[in-house]
């Protein structure tokens, strides 16, 4: 499969490239220059890992490669089912998406890439610096599928006092010589902005080999599609997916399955008070306010970068259309985008106290503790009226956010053994101004000389 960038002004490459690369050379974001289609029928989720990364990676890996791979990938899992799904009301489901290393979806889609990562690099030769801003769940995900990995080296820039001791902790306990935690005096959106800048600045980029792992990168987006597919499978009907959203990245896997040929009812966003997305889609008018501090913080982002992707689709992939739009602080979606997208998505706001009392109300009714992202889609789904099954992502697991889950329900979830010794390990991270000569400056100093 070849890949293009969504601005149009990138070579076409492979997946490999765009793997190693994350983010196109044009600012733009790779797609496959066609979706490969897909038919999984009720499998396991390996077999349909498999098959799904065959039609996007096949030709850059054999396919045993590929299937060690994702075997190596999720046999850390503490379900075997990967992804299950459990009923909380009649027809309505939670998609549960935290049984890896560090209890949030993030891992499903890393723990493949990171391995693909060393796969690519130990073929190629040379080294990669990964850089990733993290709204608290990227960064540990990224640190345990790479941390100890030869030939790359890992910088993760978290916002300095905005995710929660559980979430930095996972990250900065981590004893690996090649992981280096940057603590950012600054939100998210402005560590996400230093990352870009960082890309951008080609001569840097080029020297020290810089690579994206997080939702840009388009191999996150292809491990991400499988569980919309076992899911599916499962239930044996078209389901609505509800989709806690920050950066766009795992809702726009629900679109490339249905791309893929997957059939879904419907895909409806989930925000918090950060409704940049909500408004997009319902208002027609995508523009980033301030970014808010919330109870569920991995969302409190207002730049959702793969919104590019879905809106290179809906425009029925103009690229110069993206190009102009994206050049922009404002865009005022054009009336047929507008219609393309509201085929496909729904979107809702949920504010802090329905996300508390969402969490309370769950655990009364079926004694279940869900973490306030899980909560957010919650809320959003009893907006969703269907007669089919409604899907909800559960993207994290509750002792990620123990602070909230006991406000509501006064329960504290327990951390699961594997995180054990967490809150007593030393950390290790060094404290950064938002400034992208200083954040330059500490990457290049770290990074061994070729
Ligand atoms: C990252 C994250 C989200 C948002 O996912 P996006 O792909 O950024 O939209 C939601 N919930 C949790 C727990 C997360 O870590």
């Amino acid at each position: 499969m070849r890949y293009l960038s969504t601005r149009g002004q990138a070579p076409e490459c492979g997946f490999t490239d765009a793997l190693l690369s994350g983010l196109a050379p044009d600012g733009g974001l790779y797609l496959p220059i066609a979706w490969p289609q897909v038919d999984v029928g009720a499998a396991a989720y390996d077999d349909v890992a498999l098959r799904i990364l065959k039609g996007f990676a096949g030709g850059d890996f054999p396919d045993d490669a590929l299937k060690a791979d994702v075997a190596a990938a999720y046999a850390g899992f503490d379900d075997p089912r990967i992804a299950p799904l459990v009923e909380i009301a009649p027809g309505r489901f939670l998609l549960e998406l935290f049984h890896g290393p560090t209890l949030a979806f993030k891992d499903i889609a890393m723990q493949v890439l990171g391995r693909l990562f060393a796969r690519a690099l130990a073929e190629r030769g040379g080294r990669a610096t990964v850089l990733a801003a993290t709204s608290g769940d990227t960064g540990s995900a990224a640190i345990a599928a790479l941390g100890g990995l030869p030939n790359i080296e890992v910088f993760v820039m978290h916002p300095l006092g905005r995710i929660t001791e559980v979430q930095r902790r996972q990250m900065t306990t981590a004893p690996h010589a090649n992981i280096h935690n940057i603590a950012l005096e600054g939100s998210f959106d402005d560590a996400q902005a230093l990352v870009k800048a960082l890309f951008a600045d080609a001569a840097f980029a080029g020297k020290v080999g810089l690579t994206a792992v997080n939702s840009i990168n388009f191999a996150r987006i292809a491990a991400q599609s499988v569980y919309y597919f076992t899911a599916t499978a499962t239930l044996g009907t078209p389901a609505t997916f509800v989709v806690p959203t920050g950066n766009f990245g795992d809702v726009f896997a629900g679109e490339a399955a249905m791309r893929m040929g997957l059939s879904i009812e419907r895909l409806v966003v989930a925000t918090n008070a950060n409704d940049i997305m909500a408004r997009a889609l319902n208002d027609g008018i995508y523009e980033a306010g301030p970014a808010r501090r919330t109870l569920s913080p991995s969302m409190d982002i207002q730049v959702a970068s793969n919104f590019e992707r879905a809106l290179f689709e809906a425009s029925g992939r103009d690229a110069a259309y993206v190009r102009e739009a994206m050049g922009g602080t404002r865009i005022a979606l054009p009336a047929p985008i507008r219609a393309d997208l509201a085929g496909r998505y729904g979107a809702h706001a949920v504010d802090d106290a329905r996300t508390l009392e969402t969490i309370a109300r769950v655990h009364a009714g079926t004694g279940r503790l869900i973490d306030p992202h899980t909560a957010v889609g919650v809320a959003a789904a009893e907006q969703v009226r269907s007669r089919g099954p409604v899907v909800v992502l559960s993207t994290a697991h509750p002792a990620k956010f123990p602070d909230v889950v006991r406000r509501a329900t006064g329960q504290i979830p327990a951390l699961p053994p594997r995180l054990s010794g967490l809150m007593e390990a030393p950390e290790k991270f060094d404290v950064l101004g938002p400034d992208l000569g200083l954040v330059r400056s500490y990457i290049a100093a770290r990074v061994p000389a070729a």
